[in-house]
């Protein structure tokens, strides 16, 4: 049996805020209600189009914006659905402010301080409600500004003034700009698992769909994958069933590791630069002494490190650290891994390492056969049912979603060269097939080619700040060409974010730049060190002049 968690569950429920109530109104309404304003069509809404959305809405000279979303409700998407309450953030509360510029903003909004904030994992159900509130917010102080959607966006195309979305429903929607945010493709269907398999109801192909209806599992069951997914299926399985075995096959048979139960801040330290040998080698004789120091001391560099390596190194990185950075970079709440301990003691819970050869149906069930890692002779179990927790599809060009293979078929969106999802530039636009950039922005997980770690909060929450700033930059002109000094000050959208960052920091601190000095600095120190110490670097010359002046 599962052990609740009264105390985070307390915790989290300090605050209620009533889900949001989502009126679908259609998208004329407000949206083409004789303002000048121009549109821009955000597509999806989880966390990455919600937070585009939030800022692009509290600018007040912003645009007005239409959210998409297929799924039941707004402000959810993926990962934050699962009304479950053994279902964890699988990041400390006091990192998980949506806002980059408020670290503490998720805090204020439980209502728990710092201290706690580092020892809380709340439920993803919490985590759903606070971007759900900042929608709403975000949305009242932008009145008539934002309209739902309730439908999927299925195409979007060229037109002579900007862009039209077409929705499964049959309409098209005319917008000034798009912005994807569409989180990850479906996995694809695991090799070895035959047709007949996939076709009956003892293969579960969407696993958090199935979580959602709680269906009840059909004796014991092997899991396709071992990742943070698997984790989940499995402590929804226990609850349920908690007499079902559970088996979860993966190439390397790695599970995901856990938090230590208090965080400790990891030691500052040069960034790590060089050949990715040189750089794991490094991690390795870290590791030695505590395997999260070293990981989390490697993290806030890896964006950097990725930029810096050739596709080569970058392949070599995956081929060789992948699964085990996945394991070590994303882990479970203590909790959820105590769950899992006991999963496991109690003999109901298994990995193992291996390739599945075959899974095909059997009297009773279905019979799965893999190739053990490392060895050669074949292992066999015959289960209930077999669910799908493999990672999702990254190759944008095997996608069957219509919307990303309608994009590959245009030749408006690509793969990047590692085929991790779309081929985008620094400022978050997709790359045509020729190289050339339209002007359609991504944000989320698909976008993770450009700096491998696009996948959590703490990265997403930069990427949607700087994404609408570049489209606020671009829908009203605001170009700070003067304090510009790029290659083009008016297209290169590098130049363009360092323009507006600059104009805006300067107008909050009251402080008058008159030559270009910042603009170089900053573009240099992000060529460097990346944006998060160039924004750091760069703010703290700003008020440094200010109190020389
Ligand atoms: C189970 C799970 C738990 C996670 N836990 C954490 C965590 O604790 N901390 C953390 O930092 N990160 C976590 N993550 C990572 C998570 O991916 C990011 O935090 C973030 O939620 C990604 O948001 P997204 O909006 O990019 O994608 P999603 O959440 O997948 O949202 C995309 C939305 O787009 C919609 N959509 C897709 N295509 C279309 C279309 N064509 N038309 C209309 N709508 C469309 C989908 O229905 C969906 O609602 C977790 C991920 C998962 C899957």
């Amino acid at each position: 049996m599962i052990a609740t968690r009264h105390a985070v569950r307390g915790l989290a429920s300090r605050r209620v805020t009533p889900h949001l109530a989502i009126v679908t109104k259609p998208a004329s309404s407000p949206l083409t209600a004789g303002s000048s304003r121009p549109t821009v069509a955000v597509i999806g809404a989880g966390f990455s189009g919600v937070l585009t959305a939030v800022h692009l809405l509290r600018a007040p000279d912003g645009p007005r914006v239409l959210l998409i979303e297929r799924g039941p409700r707004f402000g959810r998407g993926a990962a934050y659905s699962s009304a479950n309450a053994g279902h964890l953030l699988n990041v400390r509360g006091a990192n998980m402010s949506a806002l980059p510029d408020a670290p503490g903003h998720f805090l204020e909004w439980l209502g728990v301080n710092q201290a706690e904030g580092e020892r809380v994992f709340v439920t993803r159900d919490r985590y759903g409600a606070y971007l759900q509130s900042l929608l709403r917010e975000a949305a009242g102080a932008a009145a008539g500004r934002l309209a739902f959607e309730h439908d999927d966006a299925v195409d979007v195309a060229r037109t002579s003034g900007g862009w039209s979305v077409g929705l499964a429903m049959g309409r098209r929607v005319k917008v000034d700009a798009v912005v994807l945010a569409i989180g990850n493709l479906a996995p694809p269907a695991p090799e070895g698992v035959s047709e007949d398999v996939m076709k009956s109801d003892r293969w579960v192909a969407d696993p958090w769909a199935w979580i959602e209806t709680k269906a009840a599992a059909t004796g014991d069951v092997l899991l396709i994958g071992s990742g943070l997914t698997a984790v989940d299926v499995a402590l929804s399985i226990g609850e349920s069933e908690p007499n079902a075995q559970i088996l979860a096959l993966s190439r390397h048979g790695l599970a995901p590791r856990a938090h230590a139960p208090i965080h400790a801040v990891a030691a500052r330290r040069e960034p790590p630069s060089g050949s990715v040998r040189k750089v794991l080698r490094q991690i390795r004789n870290e590791a030695r002494e505590d395997w999260r120091a070293a990981i989390d001391s490697l993290r806030p560099h890896i964006q950097e490190l990725w930029r810096s390596w050739s596709v080569t190194e970058r392949q070599r990185f995956l081929r060789h650290a992948r699964p085990w950075w996945e394991v070590s970079r994303h882990r479970l709440a203590p909790e959820v891994a105590a769950d899992l301990d006991r999963l496991t003691a109690a003999g109901l819970f298994a990995v193992a390492g291996g390739r599945l050869v075959s899974l095909t149906l059997a009297p009773g069930g279905l019979e799965a056969v893999w190739r053990p890692r490392g060895g050669s002779a074949l292992q066999r179990r015959r289960v209930g049912m077999a669910i799908n927790c493999a990672g999702p599809l990254s190759d944008v060009e095997r996608a069957r979603d219509p919307l990303i293979a309608g994009l590959i078929r245009a030749g408006l969106a690509r793969s990047d060269a590692c085929r991790l999802g779309l081929d985008v530039d620094l400022a978050s636009r997709l790359i045509g097939a020729d190289g050339t950039v339209e002007g359609l922005y991504a944000v989320g997980p698909l976008t993770r080619g450009q700096v491998y770690e696009m996948t959590s909060v703490p990265d997403i929450r930069i990427q949607a700040a700087d994404v609408a700033r570049t489209l606020l930059a671009e829908l009203t002109g605001r170009v700070a060409g003067s304090l510009a000094d790029g290659p083009d000050g008016k297209t290169d959208p590098l130049t363009r974010a360092l323009g507006l960052y600059l104009s805006e920091r300067t107008a909050e601190l009251d402080v008058e730049i008159q030559d270009k000095s910042a603009s170089r600095r900053m573009r240099s120190a992000w060529e460097l060190r990346g944006r998060r110490e160039a924004l750091d670097e760069v703010a703290a010359w700003l008020e440094a002049r200010k109190t020389d002046a």
